[in-house]
């Protein structure tokens, strides 16, 4: 194991913090919980001159309703953000997700922020925040750019985010009104696994039994978490049936295996997609 020397740095506002990076933003790493981050520094894979904890900007940290949309501060922790009732009540999905992450320790300084940045294909937030069409504030010294989720992160661990930019927040579309959500995953046991495959649905039904929006992502199957856009479409504007539901299932499998190719694991995952989209959606339009 190698170790680093850097020098840590704890800007006290959010202006001291971009005047920071600007100045020295290609040698900065930024902090938040630390639970990706500091394994990279130990390991070696990174060897940052300085470390910038934005843990406690109070910029970062706050979570409120904003033009129809919620701003949620991206240095929250896990745990804030399942015990925030902003969040609990306009974005159940995040908050649900949140819920499965790693283990108290994890969701206890673990950040929306830091998972954004890291980009895993089996992040739980992502897969959570893709049905809530999550747009990312990215602040620089000169800049501010509002990009969404599914184009911030281009690649497996790999996002726009440049040396000297931060991220401040995440905008989402909220769900009020009689919406019916759910997030599962598939992981090797509940606690500090990484999930093999996660689901975040929400689906609304309006007056007449028909599904007025329905909203599909999953994640660690496909090579960023993304919305099954054609397997929503199955669905939009229809009577919900058990029928329509395994079609669903079907076409979901189908697009895992057009988005990451066939791989020895489909085997196995072909049917267990399915039948967590079969779950999921059971308990969104049939029960
Ligand atoms: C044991 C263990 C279990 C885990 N289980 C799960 C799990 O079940 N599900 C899951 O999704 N993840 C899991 N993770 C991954 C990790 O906990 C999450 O990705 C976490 O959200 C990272 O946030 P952090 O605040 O700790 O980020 P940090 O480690 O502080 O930072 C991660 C990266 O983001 C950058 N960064 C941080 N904040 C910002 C910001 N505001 N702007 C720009 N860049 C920033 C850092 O420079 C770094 O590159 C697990 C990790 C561990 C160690």
């Amino acid at each position: 194991m190698m170790t680093s020397r850097f020098q840590y740095i704890r800007p006290r506002s959010l202006k001291d913090a971009l005047n920071f990076l600007d100045a020295h933003g290609p040698h900065t790493s930024i902090l938040a919980g630390g639970t990706d981050l500091m394994i990279s520094i130990r390991r070696g894979a990174l060897t940052p001159k300085f470390v910038m904890d934005v843990s406690r900007l109070e910029e970062l940290r706050v979570a409120e309703k904003m033009d129809g949309h919620l701003s949620v501060g991206a240095a929250l922790t896990y745990t804030e953000i399942m015990n925030d009732p902003t969040i609990v009540e306009l974005a159940p999905v995040l908050a649900l997700a949140s819920s499965f992450v790693g283990s108290l320790q994890i969701r206890n300084v673990g950040t929306l922020g830091g998972n954004i940045s890291n980009a895993s294909p089996a992040s739980d937030a992502v897969t959570a925040l893709m049905v809530h069409d999550a747009q990312v504030e990215v602040l620089s010294a000169k800049t501010s750019r509002m990009v969404p989720l599914n184009e911030f992160i281009t690649s497996p661990y790999r996002t726009t985010l440049k040396p000297g930019e931060l991220i401040t927040r995440l905008l989402l579309e909220t769900f009020e009104k009689n919406y019916r959500f759910t997030f599962q995953r598939i992981a090797r046991r509940r606690a500090l696994s990484i999930a093999r495959i996660n689901l975040a649905a929400v689906g609304q039904i309006d007056s007449r039994g028909l599904v007025s929006d329905f909203r599909l992502s999953v994640g660690s199957i496909t090579p960023q978490p993304a919305r099954m856009t054609r397997a929503e479409d199955i669905l939009k504007g229809v009577l919900p049936d058990r029928n329509l539901v395994m079609e669903t299932a079907k076409k979901v499998s189908q697009e895992m295996v057009s988005r990451s190719g066939v791989r020895p694991s489909t085997e196995y995952k072909r049917p267990a997609v399915e039948g967590l989209v079969i779950k999921s959606l059971t308990k969104i339009f049939l029960e």
